[in-house]
């Protein structure tokens, strides 16, 4: 048995039934979201540029401390076979800069200079920082994976396949299949 997701400290699920009934609840900021199989706070959103809600992900019962169901999440993002991922490592692998992903790669179909935050915590009295880095993303290199390279700058690019998304719709035939790629996300790390 396995964590159902990233960020649960147990594999031992709800047994108490607290976040179904609250989701049931209409006066409960619980809510239940069938399509991905996921528990979220639901509260109206604070930022300005977004109307509406807005929604915190619960990875435990409030309760009795269980995880909270397995999410369908990764089964939005195709697959990427271990042949597939070996030709485009190889494909990549001599990519040490943005300079090289142009030449090698050509233009890529998005080009973001802040395609990626980083937000590093207040430390020892420091006040937390916050950094963006530029992110091209090509999705033509592959029919299952996008390919997103990050310009960490001084520290050189970081390069990540990420399953290319395909929806809930086949994914509804073999629930609970498991049957889930490592999937490299572009929010991977902290840096
Ligand atoms: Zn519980």
């Amino acid at each position: 048995m396995t964590k159902p997701t990233f960020a649960s400290v147990t594999e031992r699920p709800c047994a108490c039934d607290y976040l179904s009934h609250a989701a049931d609840d209409p006066r409960s900021p619980i809510v239940f979201d069938p399509k991905l199989n996921e528990y979220n706070f639901e509260y109206p959103s604070l930022r300005s540029d977004e109307a509406g809600k807005a929604y915190l992900r619960i990875y435990h019962c409030p309760f009795c401390g269980g995880a909270a169901p397995e999410s369908k999440r990764d089964q939005l993002f195709a697959v990427i076979s271990p042949e597939e991922k070996r030709r485009l490592n190889q494909l990549l692998s001599g990519i040490k800069s943005v300079e090289d992903a142009f030449s090698v790669l050509g233009t890529p179909d998005h080009d973001d200079p802040h395609g990626l935050t980083a937000q590093r915590p207040e430390r020892e009295g420091s006040a937390p920082t916050r950094q963006s880095y530029r992110s091209l993303t090509y999705s033509q290199l592959s029919d299952t994976a996008d390919v997103i390279l990050t310009d960490y700058r001084a520290d050189g690019v970081h390069i990540a396949l990420q399953g290319k998304y395909v929806g809930l719709s086949g994914a509804g035939a073999e629930p609970g299949s498991g049957a889930v790629g490592q999937r490299a996300t572009r929010h991977d790390d902290g840096r």
